[in-house]
């Protein structure tokens, strides 16, 4: 990139010297042109005051001094006088266009290549008033001739631009590319990268992105080692227990309860083991094809009459009110957000508790609100209990079939949906999640 920069810079700094030295070359030459013109016709007027119109006087002028060449010639086209040439052997002048256009028009000026194209004949003629034309001549360089001597000029300049140019380039793709550079070098320090302003939004997009990365691979990394922390509890249950009755150590009494010990171990596996694929499929997930409207009501209604016997079994009343609410959402996702909830509020209540779930429209927005009259939660916890894994009494969780995934898998379902989330909780007296839908898209 950088050699592409310097390469580009030097060739439009030889192109401008190129153009430029042309340009300024072609102007002057104009403008020479035009002084050489002018100084001959001063100098044809100044022959004429001074009477130096016919052969005798003109003989007497010294034309060499002025480096001009003066021809008098009659109206006929004969050369009366020439101040570098025999008049004698001269041919007749009638068809030069110079003398012509004196003729005509009292004056003229004519610029002729010579026959070496490096010099030029500049002429101006003058009609006496005697009829006779007064014509000076004096030859100059050609534009060739002048673009030829510059030519050396041009390359000096040039090659001195082009150092200048290298040495300028170097020094700016340096300080274009220095903290890009330094930038894939210092990834976990990217403040420290001293940049300029058209970078500094790519610093900060490079920057979250690189932090999301860490905290991704972070968040991975301890998922990982959580799962299969709480996969090796059910699995040496399992080991355990299957291992005592293949060596015929557990007593004819005890083989039924080892049995329902591995199954309990097996269903929890099973229950952690889905929760876990749940949670990675919803991080893939993409909504926009799977949403369609869904009546939340209805949802709430089967997923109570589906968990009555568990809160019956919990000596927990379970019930569902409101209206009919449409929302636009993915039904799966629903029950699923509606299931956890519920099962939650169920699984910490106390005997003799209540769940009430409500479905309803305030304010223009839809929401689901889950209040139970269970443990409730303190306020150090109600931040982290949305977490994987997070669990304010391991043992109840567990006790009553918990992975600790319920509540992230309802989080990850309501950024799908485009919802919010909010929870109110006091220990001893319950607790009430409230999931606010947006506007029908
Ligand atoms: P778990 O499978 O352990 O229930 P969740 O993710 O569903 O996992 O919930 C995380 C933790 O939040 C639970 O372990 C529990 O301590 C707390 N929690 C969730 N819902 C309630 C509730 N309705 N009342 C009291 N505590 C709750």
């Amino acid at each position: 990139m950088k050699k592409k920069i310097s390469i580009q810079m030097m060739s439009i700094a030889t192109l401008a010297i190129i153009l430029t030295a042309i340009l300024v070359m072609l102007v002057f030459y104009e403008l020479f042109e035009k002084q050489v013109l002018s100084d001959l016709k001063v100098n044809a007027f100044v022959l004429c005051s001074g009477d130096f119109t016919n052969e005798e006087n003109l003989k007497k002028y010294n034309a060499e001094d002025d480096e001009l060449r003066i021809t008098l010639i009659n109206p006929q086209g004969t050369v009366l006088y020439d101040s570098s040439f025999d008049h004698e052997d001269m041919d007749n002048h009638s068809l030069r266009p110079e003398f012509k256009q004196a003729l005509q028009e009292g004056e003229a000026s004519v610029i002729r290549e010579s026959d070496t194209i490096q010099k030029s004949s500049f002429y101006y003629a003058l009609r006496l008033e005697n009829g006779n034309v007064l014509r000076l001549s004096r030859e100059g360089d050609s534009v060739i001739s002048v673009l030829i001597t510059i030519t050396p000029v041009i390359l000096g300049v040039i090659v001195c631009l082009l150092i200048l140019c290298a040495i300028l380039s170097r020094l700016l793709t340096d300080s274009l590319v220095k903290p890009i550079e330094q930038m894939a070098n210092e990834l976990d320090h990217l403040e420290n990268v001293e940049s300029y302003d058209e970078l500094i939004p790519f610093i900060r997009l490079i920057k979250k992105q690189h932090e999301d990365i860490v905290k991704s691979v972070t968040m991975r990394q301890d998922f990982t080692a959580n799962v299969s922390h709480e996969l090796k509890t059910p699995l040496t249950a399992i080991s355990g227990y299957s291992e005592l009755i293949e060596n015929g150590m557990a007593a004819e009494v005890d083989v039924q309860r080892f049995a329902g010990e591995i199954h309990r171990s097996a269903t929890r596996l099973l229950t952690l083991i889905n929760d876990t694929i749940r949670l990675s499929e919803l991080d893939s997930f993409e909504m926009s094809n799977t949403m369609e409207e869904v009546n939340l009501y209805a949802i709430a209604e089967t997923c109570v009459s589906m968990l009555k016997i568990n809160a019956e079994n919990h000596d927990v009343f379970l019930s569902v009110n409101g209206s009919a609410v449409t929302v636009m959402a993915d039904k799966q996702m629903m029950e699923e957000l509606v299931y956890n909830l519920c099962d939650n509020a169920i699984r910490y209540n106390n005997p003799g508790g209540y769940v009430f779930v409500t479905v309803g429209e305030i304010n223009g927005e839809k929401y689901l609100k889950v209040k139970d009259t269970g443990i409730g939660i303190a306020k150090e916890h109600q931040e982290r209990i949305f977490e994987r894994f997070y669990r304010v009494d391991k043992s109840r969780s567990k006790s009553t079939g918990g992975t600790g995934l319920g509540l992230a898998i309802v989080k990850h379902i309501v950024a799908k949906c485009n919802a919010r989330v909010l929870l109110e909780s006091e220990p001893g007296r319950g607790t009430e999640i409230t999931v606010y839908f947006q506007e029908n898209r």
